[in-house]
């Protein structure tokens, strides 16, 4: 290491695993400096991801939830929409949780420099900023740079309505149709947010499922209600062009369901990410990477020992509590703690309305893998706290190794359903059996008791509604 590093850990990027890193490395005693390309610390996931999405999924709950009631003895007049005061809302819920960041960072003394990050040798980068070029010489390096949405060749459009997800989180206008192209999870949740404002949804999809890797009796039932509220679900469809015209954005399509070709008012771009790894100059570090990923060990280590990389940019799954984690294990390890990342599972959350979660093996990775599973399944039709929400759709999973009893992976659809993977993922950490979670005392009338319930099921000691 140089002698004359200005400090002992320049972290790049301040998403939630680069904050989260580096605030562990300052409170372990470590000199840091934080550096991040944008104005605001939080990355992807507090400006443009998790946060923005799920404040706008809260008002879109609230809208449905409002008009089903008209059923049930309630009626609210039409919702009027003032988008101008629902986009300041969303950005004044952004700023308070990057503020409230930056103020960490300085408590902690953690230095931040705002500009571009290219590595200029293995223990030196130079950061471009508005202010300038600013060179910095580190003992340790902590790559935290995430990643950016794929955008398909030949729907690059130069064009305002065909957007990703940052795009459509900006709520620029509500198009009265809308096309989702990829139904993976973060285009599913900007569909639900769109539809409960009352855009008429679209979504297309290329393989022969939405929501893949999640467990198919969870996806099924989902896929029913949003079949039918929506104006199509294209599954095993290819979008093949893309053309910007006066009147919207016409698209062409190849699949058995679809039409040729049909024209939308806008267009949300979601077949995936891609990691930022192409835009370091990693060469001059002498880390190596794959298509801009970055390969580490479990101590989040790369094949440069003293350069450590953390979150999406080191590969899937790309969740902000994934990139959190690995976060603290590169802070600790630079610091000589022993410190691994070595979590069993990580939970998936779909907060669509009903909400889609999972943790663990599903059923059909049991499956494949040859491992017999005892399955515990609750119906949220017998869950009093269901019905009292107005809502029935739902159910709890659990699978049980057969051999052992342990508990090997869980699932759940419906309202707040990802609420109950907390309680899953320690079971599973914990290495419980059914026993376990079935003979402890769950508050009623709760939905997190349908975990206990689905336990009791597949001990066979389930007794009745609850
Ligand atoms: P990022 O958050 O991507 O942060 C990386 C930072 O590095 C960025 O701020 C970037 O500007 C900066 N950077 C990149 N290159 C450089 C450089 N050369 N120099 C300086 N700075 C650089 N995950 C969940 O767990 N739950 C959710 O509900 C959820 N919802 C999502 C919704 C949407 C619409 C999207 C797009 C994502 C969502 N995610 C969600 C995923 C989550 O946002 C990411 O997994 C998470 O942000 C990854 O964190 P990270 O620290 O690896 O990187």
């Amino acid at each position: 290491a140089p002698s004359d590093a200005d400090c002992d850990v320049v972290v790049i990027g301040a998403g939630p695993g680069g904050y989260t890193a580096a605030f562990r490395a300052a409170d372990l005693g470590l000199k840091v400096v934080l550096v991040e390309r944008y104005e605001t610390l939080g990355g992807v996931c507090l400006n443009v991801g998790c946060i923005p999405s799920k404040a706008l999924l809260h008002v879109g709950h609230i809208m449905d939830t409002a008009a089903a009631f008209k059923d049930h003895g309630i009626v609210f007049a039409k919702p009027k929409i003032e988008l101008d005061k629902l986009r300041g809302w969303k950005d004044k819920v952004i700023g308070k949780l990057t503020g409230g960041l930056a103020s960490m960072a300085k408590q902690r003394k953690v230095e931040t420099v705002f500009g571009n990050a290219e590595f200029t040798g293995s223990h030196s980068l130079d950061v471009k900023g508005k202010d300038g070029t600013r060179s910095i010489k580190f003992k340790h390096a902590i790559i935290a740079a995430g990643s950016r949405p794929v955008v398909p060749p030949g729907m690059d459009l130069d064009d305002p309505r065909v957007m990703d997800s940052t795009g459509a989180l900006k709520l620029e206008e509500i198009p009265k149709r809308l096309l989702v192209v990829g139904g993976g999870i973060i285009g599913l949740e900007m569909a639900t947010v769109y539809e409960a404002l009352g855009s008429k949804i679209t979504v297309v999809e290329l393989m022969d499922r939405i929501m893949v890797g999640a467990d198919k009796d969870l996806v099924r039932p989902y896929e029913k209600r949003i079949r039918a509220r929506y104006e199509n679900v294209f599954l095993n469809t290819k979008v093949t062009g893309m053309e910007a015209q006066k009147k919207g954005i016409k698209v062409t399509f190849e699949g058995k369901d679809a039409p040729e070709s049909d024209t939308f008012d806008r267009v949300l771009l979601s077949v995936g990410r891609r990691p930022n790894g192409d835009l370091l100059n990693l060469e001059a570090s002498g880390v190596p990477s794959d298509r801009g990923f970055i390969q580490v060990d479990e101590h989040m280590q790369t094949a440069v020992p003293h350069i450590y990389a953390i979150g999406d940019i080191v590969g899937q799954p790309m969740l902000a509590h994934k990139a959190t984690h690995e976060g603290k294990v590169a802070a600790e390890c630079i610091a000589g703690e022993k410190s691994a990342f070595d979590a069993r599972v990580i939970p998936s959350v779909a907060y669509t309305d009903p909400e889609v979660a999972w943790v663990g093996l599903t059923e059909e990775q049991a499956k494949e893998q040859g491992i017999k599973v005892e399955k515990g399944v609750f119906p949220w039709a017998a869950s009093g706290r269901a019905l009292a929400m107005g809502r029935e759709e739902g159910m709890t999973k659990l699978l049980f190794d057969e051999e052992t009893g342990r508990l090997l992976g869980g699932a759940a659809l419906g309202p707040n359903a990802g609420d109950l993977m907390g309680e899953i993922a320690l079971a599973i950490e914990m290495g419980a059996e059914a026993s376990d979670i079935g003979l402890t005392v769950h508050p009623h009338p709760t939905l997190i008791e349908t975990v206990a319930m689905a336990a009791e099921a597949a001990e066979g000691t389930i007794t009745d509604l609850y």
